[in-house]
């Protein structure tokens, strides 16, 4: 296992992740250790982009994004294991995560059914997954119903 880092990457989001990731040809073996701060603001990046948890554990790319516990990672810096072999480590894997239920309402539009968000605006994937997710899980009775933006009149 080699340690790559701690390298500055510019502000730490998914977007500038991801590039890194690609440029440095980081895989599925490799882990991103973040500051337990910075990763905090990457899950809610998520959450605001998905509307839905990120998942845990998270691969971005099949690489392994973790809190940094048992070394210092600055903020705005990132560390890679490259060939991560940590006892414990979680493998990367193609199946979906596990389902979590993040409480959030579920709308749908009055007229059609489709699934929307609490402005009535009609929900792009991964979103609609998530809500298809969250009815099975709690049942038809938990659904919300909206006047929505593709049944209103123009
Ligand atoms: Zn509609």
């Amino acid at each position: 296992m080699e340690k790559l880092g701690p390298y500055y990457i510019g502000p730490v989001t998914l977007g500038s992740l991801r590039g890194w990731i690609l440029d440095s040809g980081l895989g599925q073996a490799d882990t991103l250790l973040l500051h337990a701060a910075t990763l905090e603001n990457v899950m809610e990046e998520y959450r605001a982009l998905y509307r839905a948890p990120m998942p845990d554990p998270y691969f971005l790319l099949g690489v392994l994004l973790e809190e940094a516990t048992d070394m210092l990672v600055p903020e705005d810096r990132v560390v890679a294991l490259v060939g991560d072999q940590r006892v414990g480590r979680p493998e990367y894997s193609t199946e979906p995560p596990a389902f979590v239920d993040d409480g959030s309402e579920v709308f749908r539009c009055v007229d059609c059914g489709q699934f929307v968000n609490e402005n009535g605006e009609v929900l792009e994937q991964p979103a609609r997954a998530y809500a298809q997710q969250l009815l099975r899980h709690r049942g038809e009775v938990a659904t919300r119903h909206r006047s929505a933006e593709c049944c209103r009149i123009k």
